[in-house]
């Protein structure tokens, strides 16, 4: 390399692709490159492809001698896709993950983008009434009622509907083409103005609670960077204190990011932002088509788009003049990514608050360890709302000891007798059991011989609806066995209860009550969830049966009494989270009771009525348990208090995988200059050892500090790249992992 400048400007190019180096280019032929922008997407030529990459870096020399550095094709964007602000949150993630940055970048772009596409190609399409559908008497659809709803909800819209948040609000394509057929709707390309005339506010706000203004006005003071974690109990109203806070972001003229865990669980949510506000709301989830995601990415990057409601992924959405950021039952997992690019949206929320100094609100009523950490080292400030919000009372709890109890499809005498209780009083009762299909195991009475996933060494589900063996981890399927696959006895029974199982349970004690069924497999079907969620809003005395999809968020004001049909399951977990992922689902379950006037009750079915935790949970509540835990975890040095890192490999051959890590080991117990501040555990077979096939194995860091941990990773990660054994293997690095399996 020589130190004289080359003869033209070489543009830092970031390729996604798996390997971390950037690459250099010329610029394209005929441009000299000096209107080459940080942020631009380019179109280069990468061994035989044509790829997009984006520009990371102007410089004026090279590594790689002048003669061979190959010329770029095209400079894709005018002014860069990526802000500044969104190029630091994507090069803070990958050295912070040790992920490719190119890789890093594909996710922060939609795929339109990625694919080269023109940032503005897309037009902006809306859905707004005509002059006719404005005036026209409604009941003249009474018997299109689809129709009829979708134009009331444009009439309440004039600044017209973009087609993603329709999507997002479940209106058909089919109903607007109906409406327009009847000149009634009208699809333009108007862009999403807002008109600041019409005020910002469609409803008015409620009188806040002592402590939900409190907390409003204890976040609208803090610092401009200040993360806050909203710890309110179930129904305390941690919404209606986003709301307010988003009113004043609105009226700074900046916009709002919100996460939520799942948009098709909470369909409440959504509805509950658009019935407050005037101003577009635009959706980013994994239900939209590339065409609408581009859409929405755009509107938030122009400022067009006041609150951006999304999933995981849309923390890296552009916004024009970000004002505050909202993640919604951060404690959810579903905000870490579990395969490629294993980030956390909430822990880049906080980051990116930090570099956007905006102010970030992290709401649960079971608030992960971490953030309860977070607050103790006086990272994050607390606000607490500790009592119901609208008078509603917290429930009370029971906890039944079904030891020597005879149980009915799951279901114990002194449960089934409550639940009549409820029903005759016409309410409605919610029973959870964290298991679907009809009964975990299909044992062998003579020999003790069960049904297993030859894939996974793990256990069939049995399911009767229709009749098959399912395996829950590779999804497998097979037809029932007639026999014992040991001993050939045809003597085989279920073991146990899912979700199939205490519904023929509930059906044949409660013949004459509706019964709602919610878990994966009944509701496939598009929209079913939402009508399943709609008939128990009717508040008509029901039962209604379900997983864990019924413990996010709802608000059933005529639920009041839940039942947990097993309680114990996750506090006997091999993971030492068991405890605080089984006592935050326990909480959200009994949050669903008693959220009006009617008091609530939880009953908890157990065969361990004295486990520690579950006594603790009971008498203390969450805070209680969790701060007990916290300090176990400090005792113990686990995470939080620890810092963990997690080299995973999984292969068809199992001595592969331990192969690889020995040598990851190795070069890092080498290259370890903190040898007291780094531990390296292992490798280990993963707790669950094969799975689809695969054997698995995993290496485990941790450190009390983090800079030295990720500098060791940072330092050898070259090394580990380029291991030959490394090709054998699928490998990843975990980087916080939110489990060991
Ligand atoms: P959380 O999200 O904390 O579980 P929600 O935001 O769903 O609780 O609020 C529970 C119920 O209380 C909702 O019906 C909401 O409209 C009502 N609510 C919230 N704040 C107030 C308030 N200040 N006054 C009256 N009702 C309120
Ligand atoms: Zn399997
Ligand atoms: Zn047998």
């Amino acid at each position: 390399m020589t130190d004289q400048p080359y003869p033209s400007q070489i543009l830092q190019v970031a390729i996604p692709s798996p390997l971390r180096s950037r690459f250099d280019y010329l610029p394209p032929l005929g441009n000299s490159g000096h209107s080459a922008k940080i942020g631009q997407r380019i179109k280069v030529p990468f061994g035989p492809r044509t790829v997009v990459g984006i520009i990371i870096g102007l410089e004026t020399r090279s590594d790689i001698a002048f003669e061979k550095l190959r010329h770029a094709y095209q400079i894709l964007d005018e002014s860069p896709a990526l802000s500044p602000q969104i190029m630091a949150l994507c090069q803070w993630t990958a050295r912070y993950y040790h992920h490719p940055i190119g890789e890093v970048f594909s996710l922060a772009l939609p795929a339109k983008l990625r694919q080269g596409n023109d940032i503005d190609e897309q037009k902006q399409w809306a859905w707004f009434t005509t002059e006719k559908g404005a005036l026209i008497n409604e009941t003249t659809l009474k018997r299109a009622k689809k129709q009829q709803e979708t134009l009331e909800l444009l009439r309440q819209h004039p600044n017209g509907l973009s087609v993603a948040t329709l999507k997002g609000l479940n209106v058909s394509l089919n109903t607007l083409k109906a409406l327009e057929k009847k000149q009634l709707a009208e699809k333009k390309t108007v862009e999403l103005v807002h008109h600041e005339s019409r005020g910002l506010l469609k409803e008015p706000e409620l009188a806040l609670s002592e402590e939900q203004s409190s907390a409003v006005s204890q976040i609208l003071k803090a610092a401009p960077a200040s993360t806050t974690l909203l710890y309110g109990v179930t129904g305390s109203g941690k919404t209606e204190v986003y709301l307010q806070l988003i009113h004043q972001t609105l009226k700074e003229h900046k916009q709002a990011l919100v996460l939520v865990p799942e948009i098709g669980l909470t369909p409440q949510t959504l509805s509950r932002f658009e019935r407050r506000f005037n101003t577009p709301i635009c959706l980013i989830h994994s239900g939209l088509n590339e065409s609408e995601r581009m859409q929405s990415w755009r509107l938030a990057q122009k400022g067009e788009a006041k609150i951006i409601i999304g999933t995981r992924s849309a923390i890296f959405t552009p916004m024009l003049a970000p004002g505050l950021i909202i993640v919604d039952e951060e404690h959810d997992l579903s905000y870490k990514q579990q395969d490629g690019l294993r980030y956390s949206a909430r822990d880049l929320a906080v980051v990116r608050g930090n570099m956007d100094e905006i102010p970030v609100i992290l709401g649960s009523a079971t608030p992960a360890l971490e953030s309860m950490y977070n607050v103790q080292r006086q990272r994050y400030q607390l606000a607490e709302l500790t009592q119901r919000a609208n008078q509603a009372k917290a429930p009370t709890f029971q906890l039944l000891d079904i030891r020597q109890q005879p149980l009915n499809h799951g279901l114990s005498e002194v449960l089934v007798e409550q639940i009549k209780n409820h029903l005759d009083r016409h309410n409605q009762v919610l029973i959870f059991i964290n298991r679907r299909g009809f009964a975990p195991v299909l044992l062998c009475q003579q020999c003790g011989w069960t049904a297993q996933c030859a894939q996974c060494e793990t256990r069939y589900t049995l399911h009767k609806q229709p009749p098959h063996l399912h395996c829950h981890h590779c999804n497998s399927i097979k037809a029932i066995p007639r026999q014992c696959g040991s001993c050939g006895n045809t003597d085989l029974r279920p073991v146990g209860a899912g979700t199939e199982r205490v519904e023929d349970g509930l059906k044949s004690l409660f013949p004459d009550t509706h019964l709602i069924r919610v878990d994966r497999d009944t509701t496939q079907k598009k929209h079913s969830f939402k009508e399943k969620l709609a008939a128990i809003q009717q508040g008509e005395p029901l039962l209604l049966l379900g997983t864990q999809m019924l413990a996010k968020g709802h608000h059933f004001p005529n639920v009041t009494l839940v039942a947990i049909i097993n309680a114990d399951s996750g506090f006997l977990s091999a993971d030492f989270r068991g405890p605080e992922r089984m006592s935050q689902l326990i909480i959200q379950v009994a949050g669903r009771a008693g959220r009006a006037e009617k008091q609530g009750h939880v009953i908890l079915q157990s065969h361990q009525p004295d486990n520690p935790a579950l006594q603790k949970l009971l008498h203390d509540g969450y805070k209680g348990l969790s701060e007990e835990i916290l300090q176990e975890r400090i005792d113990a040095e686990l995470p939080p208090f620890t810092h963990a890192a997690l080299f995973r490999a999984e292969a068809l051959h199992n001595e592969h995988c331990h192969i690889f890590l020995e040598e990851v080991a190795e070069i890092l117990r080498t290259n370890n200059p903190d040898q007291n501040q780094i531990e390296i555990l292992g490798p280990v077979p993963a707790p669950m050892e094969k799975r689809a096939g695969r054997y698995r194995a995993q290496l485990l860091l941790q450190s009390k500090v983090r800079p030295p941990l990720h500098q060791l990773i940072q330092q050898n990660m070259p090394r580990i790249d380029e291991l030959k054994t490394g090709r054998k293997v699928r490998w990843s690095l975990d980087v916080d992992p939110a489990d060991f399996t």
